[in-house]
């Protein structure tokens, strides 16, 4: 049965999370995870809930919005993970309690409008480029702080840390450790904004190790997807 299948996925990641605390002298409260739930119908979302998770992630809205609107009932924190176009943000803004991708001025504005005319309060971490590749989305390093402040400063948004994906081809705990070094450089100016949100099924381990306070979990969950989407 797809429980028992889900079920058995989210005892693997839990083990995997908590070992990875032990070994880093973490509490395993420290990290929070998300289940990426793309590709995977409304009803898997539903068992999640069912078996204890509260934090769910998606990447694209066609996808997420329906989803979202199906799992209304349930008590859901919604983390909108893919990159995002200006013209997709009203609706994002409608579901999603916060949003790993913002990688640029223009982003924040357009999310920050909307916010404030739904009357909702959008946490938003600054995606980070951990290589060149402008493709992967994100902020390079030097380029953070300003998009932090834009987040701080903006009406209706909460600034909540940092994000990033592994690059391809490194050793993962490398890029991490980098990005552990710009989230440090954010706290800074921001001591409240806390989250490192790094790791999937592949590096959540090094990602726990450094300093991840969100590891975002798609496949080691709910199976390998049918449909190749970043
Ligand atoms: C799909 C996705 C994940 C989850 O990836 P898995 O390898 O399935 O664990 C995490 N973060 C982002 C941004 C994603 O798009």
């Amino acid at each position: 049965m797809r429980t028992d299948e889900i079920a058995s996925g989210l005892a693997g990641v839990e083990k995997r999370i908590g070992e990875a605390c032990l070994a880093a002298g973490r509490d395993r409260g420290e990290v929070t995870l998300i289940a990426v739930t793309k590709t995977y119908p409304a009803a898997d979302v539903r068992l999640l809930a069912g078996l204890g998770v509260r934090d769910v992630g998606e990447n694209r809205d066609q996808e997420a919005a329906p989803k979202a609107a199906a799992c209304a009932d349930l008590p859901l924190t919604w983390h909108f993970v893919g990159q995002l176009q200006t013209n997709k943000v009203r609706s994002v803004v409608g579901y999603a309690d916060l949003i790993h991708s913002v990688d640029r001025g223009r982003l924040v504005e357009a999310i920050s409008r909307e916010a404030v005319r739904q009357s909702r309060e959008i946490g938003c971490l600054v995606q980070v480029a951990l290589d060149d590749d402008p493709g992967r989305g994100g902020v390079r390093p030097a380029d953070v702080p300003a998009v932090a402040e834009a987040i701080d400063a903006a009406p209706g948004l909460w600034l909540g840390g940092v994000m990033a994906v592994a690059p391809l081809g490194e050793d993962p705990g490398k890029a991490f450790a980098r990005l552990r070094d710009v989230a440090l450089g954010v706290q800074e100016g921001h001591p409240r904004a806390t989250m490192i949100s790094a790791g999937m099924s592949v590096d959540l381990a090094e990602a726990v190790a450094h300093g991840a306070t969100h590891v975002r979990v798609g496949t080691a969950l709910l199976g390998r997807r049918k449909l190749f989407v970043r």
